[in-house]
């Protein structure tokens, strides 16, 4: 590449990153920054600045190497660099149980007991009474047998390990038996048929996609079958012409020919939704009662806990799963213990864990208090300039999410939020950039905003992003 004299006398004019470095002690912002995070920073400003020189020196004008111009620049980046990278977003999306947001949110009083867990010494594995060591599992054991009514259990990373672990103690080497209508895919990637195969269980698929009969399972048994199992179907459901085996069958089934049965819950719930006007689900108690083996469950999604997977059933065969070591590979965390054992704790009273734990409550809110929020969040924007923005009610649909009740609409308020000059994707954009992020929705051209998952501490923050973003378009 030729570089003409002009460019040559232009790179000479790039400061030095010794000097750039003295003049962030200037500013008291830097004082906290890390020297390699400024250093960094400054790096890439002066790197970028020769780029701009060499490739399209059309841009380059004398404010390009101005201290003010290269200390913000480098200010960006710090700020940037600085912010964690895991962080609070606001959910206006209106899905519960979202995934990628997150899943379940914890009880305040449940993160409170988590805090003095993480910040000091705990009896984790030590028998406080004895004085020895003790069982890492104890402090949910007791409790989750308590609510269920199973005999025994064990709680270990996520569900998707619980039945990995499961499959694989009872069934390797040998058949396992699944309706085809239950080999479901759950997001990310978590796939029946694959987590069959690794656990070393060979899957032998009866029935069909919409219908399957008892005569289907028994009809398939072998001398090598070594387990019946059921998945709950979680993010789909089959209607019209359909059949399923309730569990209650399949158990009587397994005890005729002395083979386990297993049902995988995927969400599991302590609380019957339709004492809350919501639509019946089974709760785990409900399985256990039905006698299989083994049940498997998710700690953070209708459970509304952290991230875990509970396994209950049989004394027998939990003694087993307990052994196996990759239970030791998949072993629960003290600080998701902590925060499971608190929301247990919570369902004694069914009242207050739909009171205090955040997924239940949002499921079950009234509409009339999504109503009150969205109308406060309606009426601040009212009062900004109406020739930029244009709010609107509108009623809506919300989302379980999590792969649980698929079918479940939940009526919502949404606020649609129309700005002048720009369009639905550009306001999404902008308020996934703000500091908390906001996350909306797009319908039909519009940004929704949906209120039954924003808190109401939540409602000032998105009227401030919504200010900044006025003040950023073309007036
Ligand atoms: C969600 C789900 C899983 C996976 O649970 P994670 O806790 O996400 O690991 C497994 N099985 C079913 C049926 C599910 O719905």
């Amino acid at each position: 590449m030729q570089i003409s004299a002009e460019q040559q006398s232009q790179l000479k004019q790039i400061p030095g990153v010794d000097l750039l470095l003295e003049l962030l002690k200037q500013d008291s912002y830097f004082d906290p920054v890390p020297n390699t995070v400024k250093l960094n920073a400054i790096r890439l400003v002066v790197a970028n600045l020769r780029d701009q020189i060499l490739k399209t020196p059309a841009n380059i004008s004398s404010d390009s190497f101005a201290e003010t111009t290269l200390l913000s620049e480098v200010k960006r980046l710090v700020a940037s660099d600085m912010t964690p990278n895991l962080r609070r977003v606001i959910n206006a999306t209106g899905i519960v149980v979202h995934t990628n947001l997150g899943r379940s949110l914890l009880a305040d009083k449940v993160v409170e007991n988590l805090a003095m867990i993480a910040r000091r010494y705990s009896n984790l594995e030590y028998d406080l009474a004895k004085g020895k060591r003790g069982s890492r599992y104890s402090s949910v054991e007791g409790l989750l047998c308590e609510l269920t009514g199973a005999e025994a259990a064990l709680a270990v990373n996520n569900n998707a390990g619980a039945v990995l672990l499961s499959l694989e103690t009872i069934a390797r080497d040998r058949k396992v038996i699944v309706s085809r209508g239950e080999l479901v895919e759950i997001g990310g990637s978590f796939r029946v048929p694959d987590v069959m195969a690794k656990s070393g269980g060979i899957l032998r698929e009866v029935g069909t996609t919409n219908r399957t009969h008892l005569r289907d399972y028994e009809n398939a048994i072998e001398s090598d079958t070594a387990l019946l199992l059921k998945v709950h179907r979680s993010n789909y459901s089959v209607v019209g012409f359909t059949a399923e085996v309730p569990l209650k069958e399949l158990v009587a089934l397994g005890n005729r020919r002395q083979i386990p049965v297993m049902e995988d819950l995927g969400s599991g719930t302590f609380i019957d939704f339709s004492q809350y006007g919501l639509m019946k689900e089974p709760t785990v108690r409900d399985s256990i009662a039905a006698g299989p083996d083994v049940v498997t469950f998710s700690g953070d999604k209708l459970l509304g806990g952290p991230q875990a997977g509970i396994i209950v059933g049989k004394k027998h065969w939990l003694d087993r799963i307990k052994q196996n070591p990759i239970a030791r590979a998949l072993r629960i965390d003290k600080l998701t213990l902590a925060a499971l054992e608190g929301t247990l704790r919570l369902y004694r009273d069914p009242a207050d864990a739909i009171a205090s734990i955040p997924t239940l409550r949002l499921l079950t809110q009234p509409k009339s208090m999504i109503d009150r929020n969205a109308d406060q969040l309606y009426q601040a924007l009212k009062q900004m300039d109406t020739a930029k923005i244009e709010v609107e009610r509108v009623e809506s649909i919300s989302k379980s999410g999590g792969g649980s009740l698929p079918l479940l609409d939940l009526p919502t308020t949404c606020i649609r939020v129309k700005v002048a000059q720009i369009s639905a994707n550009a306001i999404e954009k902008m308020m996934r950039r703000y500091d908390p992020p906001v996350i909306g929705r797009i319908e039909d051209d519009s940004f929704l905003l949906d209120i039954r998952t924003v808190q109401e501490d939540e409602i000032s923050t998105i009227v401030t992003a919504f200010q900044k973003l006025l003040q950023e378009i073309v007036p």
